[in-house]
């Protein structure tokens, strides 16, 4: 085994910024696209237009806010609200398409530039939110609100800013924001490098042998791709790169110890190896410079600032829900964990049950229980079929749109589709974009993206792109994916729908821009129809022979559903946890020894189990430290999985899969984005406010759940 060399290929740049071009007609930024539903014109767009347009843009943007709170004029919600929501185009037309390439097909040449303009982008949005004559206007219209005869949506616009205001520390003295620019500025920098450390790190920490007999176990198409990866990489042998979570998926089969382990330490310790993609000292200050930012912003640790504007609220009712999961969790992982040592024993393994055995041994488990056979039922998950037939056809039964494949629109990578959605009556709804196959320049994990965010203030339908990173079957071979793909497709196509049945009239409050703790409720939900009988019975289906999968194999899929959900649901409470401990840390913590630290908040939490590692290490938890959005708000995940399944058992108990309930949901919830108070909504599409009942129930944590 040696080490990968690191993230610059022979086959790309060598990390020189594009040199600056002025910014006029001929750049593809300039002016709004030309294409249908504003797409971005990618046959145009080289790497070298990405700057000149973004410096352009914000300086655009900085003259409009000028503008706007210098007016003369006394303030109004349309000379002060709408003109903000109106400024800012280019910019958003750039950072849109350059936020999606820097993390779905970035390169040396990109990566230079993000640390370019990342603490510049962050100083602009401190010009727009630190802005005192701009935030006096706000404040007068907040006050005069009520007299003003406002629109529900835009009463709650005018909330939303005053709110996004005061809480990026508008109503600061002007020595504390400029204190809290130079946090802010440190901060992004220090987000930047951690990205593209974790880039490289990921990348070298693959894992590369020449020894075939090291790789017993793995599946023939498995092993074709391993040596496709090291192909691509001018390396002999076979090369496994690393998925973003701390298990990797490949050690379901691998029946070599060493191996296993080897793969599971290199995940492990990949931005800890005292090289230069070491991310320890990065977090350990990001960390420090969060808790003295909120303690300048007047909150007692970060999480408290962070969660004001959740649904949550506080981070005592996010701890409250987590710390009352995690008995039921751990308890059913730990009983999941004896079952896998009866398999080991059983085996005269001799040893004791390590995170590296766990996939291996619980697939056997699963194999025994549900005689289920991961490589058998992919045969009957082919991914065009599963999204064509599966994903669009779920949302054809529920919300009667259609779908269409364009191959007339240009995109950054030949293998990224796009196709147009239309409405029930044929109405023109939105473009949608997939890239689902994994690429070294790609990050790790799925993710939704919008191109162009809906608003009828802008007259923009939305064009969203959904990104995975489904392992690329060798040449020739066809694209068969794990259930696990399968339900991801599911959920990162329930963002893209929150984004295309959008029918906001101000971007600020469309589509996914909700709180963190509610944006991933449509995704999970989404999740759920993967199974529901008549639309699993319509695109699981063997992809030679187009037969049915065999009605016995559908239902102990749908048995083994249940199955491994303490150790699923233990190692995102350890993440969740985790996040939240590095979050509410006194601003007079000293720097911290990340791994130490962690040790101790695992502990606390009643989540240091050895063999159920958190999903993210502190050192590669991309989500929170890659930006502060999901920062003290990785919870967010639990969170919307009580209010999915509460929401599909509010189906199942309304009959089921109809488009009167389709079009209840997508009126009431998914096309409302943000502009409604969240948990208002929530309580009047269901009648109630959301429970933990369901949850417990189909995460197999429930006491019926246990005696079986
Ligand atoms: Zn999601």
């Amino acid at each position: 085994m040696s080490v990968i060399s690191p993230a610059v290929d022979a086959t790309q740049n060598s990390g020189n910024p594009p040199s600056v071009k002025t910014f006029g007609p001929s750049n593809p930024f300039y002016a709004p696209s030309t294409l249908p539903f504003e797409a971005p014109p990618f046959d145009r767009i080289k790497d070298e237009d990405f700057q000149p347009a973004i410096e352009a843009g914000m300086a655009q943007q900085e003259a409009e806010i000028e503008g706007i709170a210098n007016n003369p004029e006394a303030p109004t919600f349309e000379n002060t609200i709408v003109a903000i929501e109106k400024s800012g185009q280019l910019l958003e037309r750039v950072m849109a398409v350059f936020s999606a390439i820097t993390s779905a097909n970035t390169n040396p040449d990109l990566q230079h530039l993000q640390t370019i303009e990342a603490p510049k982008l962050a100083a602009h949005d401190d010009f727009i939110y630190l802005n005192s004559k701009l935030f006096s206007r706000i404040a007068t219209v907040y006050q005069q609100r009520a007299s003003l005869q406002l629109d529900g949506e835009s009463l709650r616009l005018v909330e939303r800013y005053y709110e996004k205001f005061v809480h990026a520390g508008a109503e600061l003295s002007e020595t504390d924001k400029s204190e809290l620019k130079k946090l802010n500025e440190e901060a992004s920098t220090l987000s930047t490098a951690f990205s593209n450390k974790l880039l490289a790190a990921d990348k070298e920490a693959a894992y590369l042998t020449t020894e075939r007999a090291a790789l017993a176990g793995l599946p023939e198409a498995r092993v074709s791709a391993a040596t496709q990866a090291a192909k691509s990489r001018k390396t002999e042998g076979f090369v496994i790169p690393l998925q973003n979570t701390t298990q990797q998926p490949d050690l379901v089969y691998l029946s070599n110890r060493a191996t296993r382990q080897a793969i599971f330490e290199r995940s492990w310790n990949r931005a800890e190896r005292r090289d230069a993609n070491d991310t320890r000292d990065i977090v350990a200050r990001l960390a420090q410079l969060r808790a003295q930012k909120a303690k300048l912003l007047g909150f007692p640790n970060f999480a408290a600032w962070k969660i004001k504007d959740q649904m949550a609220r506080t981070p005592e009712a996010a701890l409250q829900f987590m710390d009352a999961i995690v008995p039921a969790a751990t308890a059913r992982a730990a009983r999941e964990g004896q079952d896998n040592e009866a398999v080991i024993d059983s085996q005269h393994g001799g040893f004791q049950l390590q995170p590296w055995d766990w996939k291996y041994y619980s697939e056997q488990v699963r194999k025994a229980r549900y005689n289920l056979d991961e490589a058998q039922i992919k045969e009957y998950f082919e991914l065009d079929n599963v999204l064509q037939n599966g994903v669009f056809y779920a949302a054809t039964q529920l919300y009667g749109i259609t779908f269409k494949e364009r191959h007339d629109l240009p995109t950054y990578e030949p293998e990224v589709r796009v196709f147009e959605v239309f409405d029930a009556g044929g109405k023109h709804l939105a473009l949608f974009y997939c890239d689902y196959f994994k690429r070294d320049n790609k990050r790790g994990g799925a993710w939704m993206t919008a191109f162009v965010e809906q608003s009828r203030l802008r007259n923009h339908l939305p064009v969203v792109s959904n990104v995975l990173n489904v392992p690329k079957p060798a040449e020739g071979e066809p694209a068969l994916v794990s259930f696990t793909d399968v339900i991801t497709i599911f959920h990162e196509f329930g963002h893209a729908l929150h984004g295309m049945f959008s029918e906001a009239e101000y971007p600020l409050l469309a589509g996914t821009s909700t709180a963190r703790d509610f944006v991933e409720f449509p995704s999970q939900f989404n999740e759920h129809w993967a199974l529901y009988p008549s639309i699993f019975a319509n695109y699981a289906k063997h992809y030679q022979t187009g037969a049915p999968m065999p009605e016995d194999l559908a239902t102990r899929i749908r048995k083994a559903e249940t199955f491994n959900k303490g150790y699923d649901m233990t190692e995102l409470l350890a993440a969740a946890e985790l996040d939240m401990q590095w979050h509410l840390l006194a601003p007079s913590t000293p720097l911290l020894k990340p791994d130490e630290f962690e040790a101790q908040a695992l502990e606390k939490t009643h989540l240091k189990i050895s063999y159920v590692p958190p999903r993210y290490r502190t050192t590669y938890f991309n989500h929170i430290w890659s930006g502060d959005d999901y920062a003290a708000g990785y919870y967010a995940y639990l969170w919307t999985q009580m209010l999915a399944d509460d929401a599909y058992q509010w189906f199942i108990d309304n009959g089921g899969l109809t488009r009167a309930n389709g079009d209840r949901f997508r009126h009431m919830i998914l096309s409302r984005g943000n502009t409604q108070d969240l948990g208002k909504a929530y309580e009047a599409w269901r009648g109630a406010p959301p429970s933990t009942k369901a949850m417990l129930k189909y995460r197999g944590l429930d006491e019926s759940a246990f005696s079986k």
